[in-house]
């Protein structure tokens, strides 16, 4: 093995070949380092193996049955439909496992050592996977996150994560999903609309929390129609297993029978078997690694990035923080990564996307704000005869007339969203979107039409 400088073998050993780790990798190799990144499992990581990507694909299979019915009202007759799950999971398997390959070759045309093995961190610059020892100049630990389960008797024994709810063997005829974040929206939809009763259990009154208010009021009346059932304010207190189904014991005193009963109750950075309390390296209370603007640790060869970190737990995120850390460390082009305004989409059925504030936040930020907003039955419903109606919305700090927040339900809004979020990163004004002429007719012109405030500033 060639020596690196200080007779170290790598420039930077990366632990993680997710997104961010990968990225981190390919970039610093590429400025000249000598890299190694280290994965005890699939190259790609969650999003690719168990998260955005196969959720994704399964959330297409699951639409196809609202497009059905859709279809029906523009004249088409479609009759004796069924769903193959295992056919469907195979082939899902399969484009992952094309993906994997990708992610190995981008890390091997880089020129970047990909090492099989669990890692743990021995020294600030020291990394063992089980009896080999490999010292870096710089280490970077982008080791993502896993589903966390709430401590009540039986709940992380008889229920299913979202990782095992990718990979059912049989799709479940009906189902319980507990919380009512990103990931249990999202496979709401998934199960609903592959044909499972699909029961969503959530402490709050409303789902997603931290979303704005409104459309957390509106994807609550569009889960319901779309056959979801929705139990708010409740949280289960136990958890059986019994005649091959679950039974989740709910606090309003009923019981629920289904076959499976999905956690997804957040995530936890997976920072337990790094050896980093030894090494005293500052960890927050979820465990997560607390990191400087420049995703340096308290350990000053030490940086992680990513979902390991609880920042914004997002794969483009954490792509965007490891090629910030390549390019400071190893590009001699120091710079951090931007946290600001960045836009998601929950792909949930309808979808929702936004960028910037909530209208709580916004208000308690800048104090004035005006709002616009539009509800709307989207054209392709007024044939399919579906009655779910667009939701759009945006937030106008008064004092400046600039958009900070702008939020959607309905279809194709994570698309719509990621334009308009350059517009609201560039600092538009609302008299910058009035002055956009619309594409017509689509739904997103509404963003560019919205004249009368519902709510002055
Ligand atoms: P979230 O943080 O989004 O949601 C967690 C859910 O669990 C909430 O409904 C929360 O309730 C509930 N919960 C937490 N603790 C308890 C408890 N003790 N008892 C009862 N309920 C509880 O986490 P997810 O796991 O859904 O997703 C993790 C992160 O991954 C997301 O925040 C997001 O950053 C990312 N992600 C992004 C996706 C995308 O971009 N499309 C898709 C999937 C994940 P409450 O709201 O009341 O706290």
């Amino acid at each position: 093995m060639a020596q690196s400088s200080q007779n170290f073998d790598y420039d930077l050993i990366v632990i993680g070949a997710g997104s961010g780790g990968v990225r981190a990798g390919r970039i610093a190799a590429g400025h000249g380092a000598k890299v190694a990144v280290i994965e005890g499992d699939r190259p790609g990581g969650t999003c690719v193996i168990r998260g955005c990507v196969p959720k994704k694909l399964l959330m297409y299979a699951a639409s196809f049955s609202a497009d059905v019915e859709d279809a029906r009202g523009f004249g088409w007759q479609i009759d004796g439909l069924s769903h193959d799950w295992p056919g469907l999971i195979a082939a899902k398997d399969a484009e992952i496992g094309r993906l994997e390959n990708i992610y190995r070759s981008l890390l091997k045309n880089a020129g970047a050592t990909l090492i099989e093995g669990w890692g743990r961190v021995t020294g600030p610059n020291e990394v063992s996977v089980g009896a080999d020892v490999y010292r870096a100049g710089k280490i970077l630990i982008a080791v993502g996150g896993a589903p966390q389960f709430i401590d009540v008797p039986g709940m992380k024994d008889h229920t299913i994560s979202s990782n095992e709810a990718l990979d059912l063997p049989e799709m479940p005829k009906d189902i319980a999903i507990y919380g009512s974040g990103y990931i249990a929206l999202e496979f709401a939809g998934i199960f609903n609309g592959l044909g499972a009763r699909t029961h969503l259990i959530y402490r709050s009154d409303l789902p997603l929390r931290g979303f704005d208010d409104d459309v957390r009021a509106h994807i609550a009346t569009a889960l319901t129609d779309r056959g979801i059932i929705l139990h708010p304010e409740t949280t289960i207190d136990h958890v059986t297993a019994e005649n091959g189904g679950k039974q989740a014991h709910l606090s309003d005193g009923s019981r629920l029978a289904v076959d499976q009963i999905m956690a997804a109750t957040g995530r936890r950075p997976n920072t337990a078997n790094l050896g980093l309390d030894d090494l005293g390296v500052k960890l927050g209370k979820q465990g997560e690694i607390i990191v400087d603007d420049m995703s340096q640790t308290n350990l000053p060869s030490l940086y992680a990035i990513g979902d390991v970190t609880n920042r914004i737990n997002l794969t483009p995120v954490a792509i965007a923080e490891g090629h910030a850390f390549a390019d400071s460390e190893f590009g001699n082009r120091p710079r951090k990564a931007d946290h600001a305004n960045v836009a998601s989409a929950v792909f949930s059925q309808p979808p929702i996307a936004s960028v910037g504030l909530s209208e709580a936040d916004a208000v308690n930020i800048h104090g004035k704000v005006t709002i616009f907003e539009s509800q709307f039955r989207a054209m392709k419903n007024t044939i399919s005869g579906r009655a779910e109606k667009t939701y759009m919305k945006l937030i106008v700090d008064a004092a400046n007339d600039k958009v900070v927040g702008v939020h959607m339900m309905g279809p194709d809004c994570g698309e719509i969203m990621q334009g308009i979020a350059i517009a609201v990163k560039m600092g538009a004004t609302k008299a910058d979107f009035d002055a956009t002429i619309g594409i017509h007719p689509t739904a997103a012109e509404e963003f560019v039409t919205m004249r009368t405030p519902r709510k002055e500033g």
